[in-house]
């Protein structure tokens, strides 16, 4: 008998996916996501566990064209962010993103937006061709890049652990990062947090 106290037992076909933890989505950032920066240390957690386990890190960014539709000059809705190359592109300094970590860049051309990491991204072929079935997923920001690749996630038929001590949301109105979980509950995600992850 299974109960939500369980504790989650990491191996093969478990994947960690870091969605856009970038210098513009943390405080000082072009972009910043409240409290965005909280989510590094958690993180960090989770990338010691995967990395010990051999487990494979996927680690989505933005990296967009200067002149992306994203950007307001261009009619979208945020202020330039994450520009391809540019300093504010960057990792996160404080995450300790291994070398083995694969990096997966969305929404590069101008005109295309993604705010998921499946979107016009070879993710979902990596993790077929590594049996991946489980992905344990958290970052930045709840209310748009997550919920989005937890969506395709979903959609695409992987079982999904929403890191919920490990993610922070936008909030343009202030029930977006909750109104976000519940729909990622709702789709079938599993929300967890680092002391449901089993040694
Ligand atoms: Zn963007």
């Amino acid at each position: 008998m299974s109960t939500a106290r369980d504790k989650v037992a990491l191996g093969p076909g478990d994947a960690l996916i870091v969605v856009d933890v970038q210098r513009d989505f943390l405080p000082g950032g072009s972009l910043p996501v409240p409290q965005g920066d909280e989510v590094v240390p958690v993180l960090n957690s989770y990338l010691a566990t995967f990395a010990a386990k051999a487990l494979p890190i996927y680690a989505t960014r933005d990296w967009h064209p200067a002149n992306h539709c994203s950007f307001k000059a261009r009619g979208g809705p945020w202020p330039p962010h994450c520009v391809a190359e540019s300093p504010g592109a960057r990792v996160a300094a404080a995450l300790a993103l291994p070398l083995s970590a694969t990096v997966i860049s969305k929404a590069t051309t101008a005109d295309q937006e993604a705010y998921s990491g499946f979107e016009g991204t070879d993710l979902d072929a990596r993790l077929r061709a590594t049996r991946t079935r489980r992905l344990f997923v958290g970052g930045l920001a709840t209310d748009y890049c997550v919920l989005n690749t937890v969506r395709d996630a979903c959609k695409l038929g992987y079982e999904v652990m929403l890191l919920t001590d490990a993610i922070r949301a936008v909030n343009v109105s202030p029930e977006d990062g909750r109104r976000a979980e519940g729909e990622m509950r709702s789709l079938g995600a599993r929300l967890v947090t680092l002391t449901d992850i089993g040694a």
